[in-house]
Parts: C-alpha cells; sequence; structure tokens
C-alpha cells in the first residue's frame, strides 16, 4: 500500500532510506510505545514526548483536558510527530562515519479530537491493549468523570515518512586497512521481569498475559 511522498515528506537526505509505504509506517508506530510531539502555537515551538499509539490509519495520543499541549493540538495546531526506534550504534573506523541504526516515522498532520463517547472508549481500549494485550478485561474501566477529564486526538497517518538504516559501516576505501575495530553494536529495548506491587492483593498470581508480552519490541520490516 504505497502512498506517494509530499513535500514535506520526502526524504532528501539519504533518500534512499526513505520508505512511504502504510506497512513500513504502521509497523513502525505499533513496534513503539512512544513518540514526541512538536507544534507551534502563540508563537512558540514545542516538542512534548507523549504515550502513543495506531487504530487504523490514525496514530492516536491522549492526556488530560486541562494539557495546553492536547488543547492547542485539538484547536487546530499543526503537529510533527515523530517515533524512533534505536537498533544499534554502527562504529566506524574514521570518526566522521560513525552512525546509529534506526527505524523511524515521522507524521505531519493536524489532530481531530475524538469526542463521540463510543469511539473515544474505543480508542483508549485500544491503548490498553497495546500496552498490555489482554488486561482490558480485568481492569476497572474508566468512569464517566475520568472519560470527561480524558482528551483522545487521532492524527491521520496520511503524510508520513519512514527512514531505516540498516547493516554495518560505510567507511572510505582507503580506511578498511586500519586496524580499527569496526562493526554494530545491536540496541534492543527489552521487557524486564514483571514486579508485583507492594500493596498486591494477597493472592493475586502474575497474570499469563505478562508473560506472553514481547521480549523485545520489533517490528518485522522490509528494507528493500
Ligand atoms: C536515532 C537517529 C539518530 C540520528 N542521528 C543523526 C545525526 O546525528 N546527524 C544527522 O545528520 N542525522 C541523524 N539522523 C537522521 C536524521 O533523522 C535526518 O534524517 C537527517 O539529519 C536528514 O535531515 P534533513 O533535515 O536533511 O532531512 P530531509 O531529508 O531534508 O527531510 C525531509 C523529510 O524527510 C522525512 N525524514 C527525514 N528524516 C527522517 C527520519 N529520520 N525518519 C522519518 N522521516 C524522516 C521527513 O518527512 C522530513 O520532513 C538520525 C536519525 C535517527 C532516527
Amino acid at each position: 500500500m504505497s502512498q506517494p511522498p509530499t513535500e514535506r515528506t520526502r526524504v532528501r537526505r539519504s533518500a534512499k532510506r526513505g520508505i512511504y509505504d502504510k506497512e513500513t509506517v504502521y509497523a513502525i508506530v505499533d513496534a513503539a510505545y512512544v513518540g514526541t510531539v512538536a507544534y507551534a502555537a502563540a508563537g512558540k515551538v514545542r516538542q512534548i514526548p507523549m504515550a502513543i499509539w495506531r487504530e487504523g490509519d490514525a496514530l492516536y495520543i491522549h492526556g488530560s483536558t486541562a494539557s495546553g499541549l492536547m488543547r492547542d493540538l485539538a484547536a487546530g495546531a499543526e503537529a510533527c510527530i515523530a517515533v524512533t526506534h534505536l537498533d544499534g550504534l554502527v562504529l566506524a573506523r574514521s570518526a566522521f562515519h560513525h552512525s546509529m541504526n534506526y527505524r523511524s516515522v515521522v507524521l505531519y498532520g493536524k489532530g481531530r479530537e475524538v469526542v463521540e463517547a463510543e469511539a473515544k472508549e474505543r480508542a483508549l481500549d485500544a491503548f490498553m491493549n497495546h500496552l498490555t494485550p489482554g488486561r482490558l478485561s480485568e481492569v476497572r474501566p474508566p468512569t464517566a468523570q475520568e472519560l470527561k477529564g480524558t482528551m483522545v486526538l487521532a492524527f491521520p497517518l496520511d503524510e508520513a515518512s519512514a527512514k531505516i538504516r540498516t547493516g554495518g559501516p560505510i567507511d572510505d576505501e582507503e580506511d578498511y586497512k586500519l586496524p580499527v575495530w569496526a562493526g554494530q553494536v545491536p540496541l534492543k529495548l527489552v521487557t524486564g521481569e514483571p514486579l508485583p506491587d507492594d500493596r498486591l492483593k494477597s493472592g493475586t498470581a502474575t497474570p499469563a498475559y505478562l508473560e506472553g508480552l514481547p521480549h523485545e519490541r520489533e517490528a518485522a520490516l522490509s528494507t528493500t
């Protein structure tokens, strides 16, 4: 499902690393817990890290209705949202050619506030499922008051670019003879052992779905 880049999403620097098909963009977003949301309002620029998730063709964020960021974005401020997975350090033979392996997405657009109660609950359920699939049926659902105090914004993933770097260093030809170790140091986000809360009701077992959490958040991506 290819979507052509727009004037602002066309990757110019290392253009061969730019990817625009929805499968790749969605896979990078789905593998992430966090994105950074940048926007300008009242003549000032801001960039704030936020929890993100995807549902259908939109990237979602949520926050307090008292949050300045949520209010500015709901009022129509144009946003630029970046999602980054750092996959490794790339160590070259020269200082200049050091690099990083990564999968990233940049999305431009305006957020649409999800107002209708059922749609808002559905979006927040999708968020719970994104964080810990299987948990939704166990937890206390949000009260009307909690829902009222929570704003959900949907950003269409229509104008988005992905950029992916994989592989080892690319050194200058004459540097390959140098006796300098070169290669990659892979980096991964790894799920740790669950730590029960101090006030856990006695006899509450560790849920099976926690065992099933992905050990590493990775997306199966084609980089061709
Ligand atoms: C973890 C990480 C570390 C990086 N470190 C460096 C660094 O130290 N120095 C450096 O020069 N670059 C670094 N990059 C690459 C950087 O993100 C830019 O791609 C690069 O600097 C080119 O910037 P530009 O403004 O010339 O991009 P252009 O190619 O002019 O950008 C045009 C459009 O391409 C898209 N685009 C650009 N970069 C990305 C991206 N990374 N992901 C998705 N879409 C993108 C956007 O839609 C953007 O509007 C890093 C990337 C990542 C993910």
